[in-house]
């Protein structure tokens, strides 16, 4: 299988559909386990090690979702700006995608203006409307990833993914190993 388990000394696990804290209040997982694809691992491992280069970690708030898990955000916010269309099968299903913030060498999140999954225009790459500290943070973010091989959102400050990623097949459920998904 070409998932892989996001293990790293620089890397913080904190999977927000594995809980109630994410924008449509309810438990969308049934595992708290991150995975990504090996290609898009390997490029998370590289971020991670130039954040650690600067005394920064880095935290993953998403990963491999499942297509199951994809139409549950669907059906709570059917809005293609922020949700991938689940017959379209989203980044994240195909495992190349992640979802992430930066944190300072204690684990605690650097500003970025807006929470995760905000879906508001504060959320967009470029935006103005927050402290010079916060667009800072989110330059750094965009920094590290780009330097790593990810291609930015311009809507969601925290979403990256491998360039080119319909090159990757959506990824069956169950494919993280069955003793995960009901
Ligand atoms: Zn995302």
């Amino acid at each position: 299988m070409p998932l892989r388990e996001i293990s790293h000394p620089a890397i913080d696990i904190d999977l927000r559909y594995a809980t109630p804290d994410n924008f449509t209040g309810k438990t969308i997982y049934d595992h708290a386990v991150a995975y990504l694809h090996q290609d898009a691992l390997a490029a998370l491992v590289r971020a991670a090690e130039l954040a650690a280069a600067q005394g920064l970690r880095l935290r993953v708030l998403d990963a491999y979702r499942p297509s199951a898990a994809q139409w549950r955000l669907w059906q709570a916010l059917p809005d293609p700006r922020f949700v991938a269309d689940p017959r379209m099968g989203s980044m994240h299903t195909r495992g190349v995608a992640v979802d992430l913030t930066l944190c300072d060498a204690k684990g605690l999140p650097l500003d970025m203006g807006t929470a995760f999954d905000e879906m508001t225009e504060q959320s967009f790459h470029g935006a103005t409307s927050m402290g010079a500290a916060a667009q800072r943070n989110r330059c750094l973010l965009l920094g590290l990833m780009t330097l790593a091989g990810w291609t930015h959102h311009p809507y969601e400050w925290w979403h990256y993914n491998l360039p080119d990623p319909t090159r990757y097949m959506p990824l069956s459920d169950g494919a993280e190993g069955s003793f995960l998904m009901d």
